[in-house]
């Protein structure tokens, strides 16, 4: 599909705020709010605000593809979030979109393991989601634009920067 679904970053914090108000009306309050490096920091910094929660952790996770590249499976990437500073606390685990939703289940596993309850906030989940996350501000098919990743990385611009 040709279809965007075009996040700015005015609409971002408008939907950080819309998203925070849906998990405090619904009386969740998070010890911790993981976030789902890169993407989910965005969310989770929104979110620790709105919420008034002052400790985020944050997990990389990062698609491996193997040999045969048909398989496509997420894989966390070292440090792993140690274990023992989720014992007995309520976790938020926080991303931008769940697509297929498998990252968001590998993250959510790992928590299971370990935590009081752990609930799932995202900006963006999609129909085939194989995690039906507590808290969406936003149901879509469409592939998003986000505003942290629509642009190219910037490059050096050769001769134009001074050293001090
Ligand atoms: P998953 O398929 O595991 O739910 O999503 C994994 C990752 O793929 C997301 O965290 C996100 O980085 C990327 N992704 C999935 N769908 C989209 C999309 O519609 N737009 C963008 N920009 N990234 C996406």
């Amino acid at each position: 599909s040709e279809i965007r679904e075009n996040l700015t970053y005015p609409i971002f914090g408008q939907a950080i705020r819309e998203l925070a108000q849906t998990i405090a009306d619904d009386g969740y309050e998070p010890d911790i709010i993981l976030s789902i490096a890169r993407g989910g920091v965005f969310v989770a910094g929104g979110l620790a605000y709105a919420l008034d929660c002052k400790n985020i952790h944050l997990v990389n996770v990062e698609f491996y593809t193997g040999v045969g590249s048909t398989l496509e499976m997420p894989v966390m990437l070292a440090p792993v979030p140690n274990a023992i500073d989720f014992s007995n606390k309520k976790v938020l685990i926080a991303d931008d979109v769940a697509d297929t939703g498998k990252t968001l289940k590998l993250v959510h596993d790992f928590c299971l393991d370990h935590v009081a309850e752990v609930r799932s906030a995202v900006i963006y989940e999609k129909p085939q989601s194989l995690v039906k996350c507590e808290y969406v501000w936003k149901r879509t098919d469409d592939w998003i634009n986000f505003p942290w990743s629509v642009e190219p990385p910037v490059v050096r611009r050769e001769g134009q920067i001074l050293d001090a």
